[in-house]
This record gives C-alpha cells, sequence and structure tokens, in this order.
C-alpha cells in the first residue's frame, strides 16, 4: 500500500486566479514544496500529464482532486476550455510526471496563451532533474546550457552536438536509457577530451554519479545497458584558441557524415571560423583525397 506522509502545515490564504505552473518530485516524494502542496490542495482544475501518475503523488499526501489530462496530444483542444475557465477568474495549476512542468514537458503553449490572453501566471518552482545533476556533476556551474534530449539517431545527434561544442558552458543533456551509450560515445567524438558526468536516478534509492572525461565514460560497462532515469553533463570547452590542426581534424569527422558545404557550416559554428576559409580548406582536402 502507498505510504501517506504526514500532513504539512498548509495555508489557508486564499488562491489568486491564474495557472500555476507546479513543480513535483523527481523520484523522492518528500520533494515537493509546502506552496506547492497548497496550489494543488486549493486550485479549481488540476491538469497533469498522465493523470494515474499525479494520482500517485495525490494520494500520497491525501488530496482528493480529480485530474485532467493535459499533454501536447490534446493541447489544442483543451487550450480555449483552460482559457475560459481562466477569464472565469478560475485557478488553475498544472503538473507534469515529475519535475518542472514544460523543462522537456508539456505546459508551454498553455503557458503562451496564458500570458497572451493577459492571465495571471505563476511558477511554483521545485525540483528538477536537469539543477539536480548540475548541482552534483563537479562541473562549472557558473554558466550552463540546458540542451533537452540529443535527437536519436546518431548523423543528427553529431550534428547536434557540433553546433553546441564551442558553448563555453557546462552542457546539460536528458536521455533515455537505452540510448545513453551512443550518445556518450558521439559526445566523446564531437567533444573530444572534456570532462563529463552521468547522473543516475536522481532523489532515488539507487542514485548516482559517475564522473570522468568523456571517452572513459563512453568506454565504462555501466553504460552499456543502464536503467533508470538519466542526465548526462558535458564540461565547458577550453577557452584555449584553436590549434593549428583542429580546423582539419573536424572537418574530415564532418566531411566523412555530411555534404561538403555543410561539413564547413558545422565546423565554422563549432570552432568559431569563417565558413569561407573552412569550405576552401574542405576542397583542398576532397582534391587531396581523390
Ligand atoms: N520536467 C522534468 C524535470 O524538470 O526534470 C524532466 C522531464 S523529461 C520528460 C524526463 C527526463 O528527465 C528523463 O529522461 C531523464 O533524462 C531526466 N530525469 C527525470 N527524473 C530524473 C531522475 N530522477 N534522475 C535522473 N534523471 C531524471
Amino acid at each position: 500500500m502507498r505510504r501517506q506522509l504526514a500532513p504539512p502545515a498548509l495555508s489557508d490564504a486564499p488562491l489568486a486566479p491564474g495557472l500555476y505552473l507546479v513543480a513535483t518530485p523527481i523520484g523522492n516524494l518528500r520533494d515537493i514544496t509546502l506552496r506547492a502542496l497548497d496550489v494543488l490542495n486549493a486550485c479549481d482544475v488540476l491538469l497533469a500529464e498522465d493523470t494515474r501518475v499525479s494520482g500517485k503523488l495525490l494520494a500520497a499526501y491525501s488530496i482528493s482532486k480529480r485530474l485532467q489530462r493535459y499533454d501536447e496530444h490534446v493541447a489544442d483542444r483543451e487550450t480555449p476550455r483552460i482559457l475560459e475557465r481562466l477569464e472565469a477568474g478560475e485557478r488553475v495549476a498544472l503538473v507534469s510526471d515529475a519535475g518542472t512542468p514544460m523543462v522537456s514537458d508539456p505546459g508551454y503553449r498553455l503557458a503562451q496563451a496564458a500570458i497572451e490572453a493577459g492571465h495571471a501566471v505563476f511558477p511554483i518552482p521545485g525540483a528538477s532533474a536537469a539543477l539536480a545533476a548540475l548541482t552534483l556533476a563537479g562541473l562549472p556551474t557558473d554558466r550552463f546550457l540546458f540542451a533537452g534530449f540529443p535527437p536519436p539517431k546518431s548523423a543528427a545527434r553529431k550534428t547536434f552536438f557540433a553546433e553546441l561544442a564551442n558553448v563555453r558552458a557546462t552542457l546539460i543533456f536528458y536521455e533515455g536509457a537505452s540510448r545513453v551509450a551512443d550518445s556518450l560515445a558521439d559526445m566523446a567524438a564531437v567533444f573530444g577530451p572534456r570532462q563529463g558526468a552521468v547522473a543516475r536516478e536522481l532523489t532515488k534509492l539507487y542514485e548516482t554519479c559517475i564522473r570522468g572525461p568523456l571517452d572513459v565514460l563512453a568506454a565504462d560497462p555501466r553504460f552499456t545497458a543502464p536503467k533508470g532515469e538519466i542526465v548526462i553533463l558535458v564540461g565547458p570547452g577550453q577557452e584555449a584558441p584553436v590549434r593549428e590542426g583542429d580546423a582539419e581534424a573536424a572537418l574530415r569527422e564532418a566531411m566523412a557524415r555530411l555534404p561538403l558545404g555543410e561539413a564547413a557550416s558545422e565546423v565554422a559554428k563549432a570552432l568559431g571560423l569563417p565558413r569561407r576559409d573552412l569550405y576552401r580548406q574542405a576542397l583542398a582536402l576532397k582534391d587531396e583525397a581523390s
């Protein structure tokens, strides 16, 4: 039977009308704020990405409230109805399966529509796997870029990584367990010898964080068939200027999978060099090879 948590001290202050974007736990059920519980208790409408998943959270806190499905599949149909309820002065709360709504989760279109219609929108901050992983990874935290899920196919994924290769910030990716090994291999190929971290099952019983150079992580047998939920982080690129030979190596790698013009564009973006020069260099490399 699901364990019920001790009833927290709820506020009886009235809840203002508007849309509430409520963060919920990413594993440990106690990672929820008192304010989030206030909103879940007092709202007129409770929208959930998956009503069964959020139903378990409500049961754990003895909140009996009808949940209404809201995900990207029903967004077009439901948004006008939700706007009508906001117009009528109701308090509408949105939760996703875990963590902060809209962070690789539904809600963006609804929030945008509510803002455009002039309704109040309130963030109810709390857990998010991206920030939890960042605090644990041991990588610089002063600048970071959340990049969401990489594309599932290797060629598109490498292009996606190459576009981020020149960003001087810690990069944060979400990844499905079955793709972690492939993504790490592509990261090692595109980002080179940078520090990385793989944070798994955050806030849960088997929470782990494995840190190390990307090539070592890519070869780590623990990531061949991992289970659970995973965030991958990559440390910022070196501030050092581009070395002679870097552009050639990057061009050769990109030309092996892309047409010449696209390879030149990708490397230009990644290394911050003029595309025209790289295109000329790519032509020379092609001539040399033929
Ligand atoms: N909105 C959520 C948030 O704020 O973190 C993210 C939702 S996204 C659909 C799900 C992805 O988040 C997972 O594939 C995984 O990459 C990451 N994630 C969620 N919970 C996690 C956890 N407990 N440990 C590690 N990664 C997690």
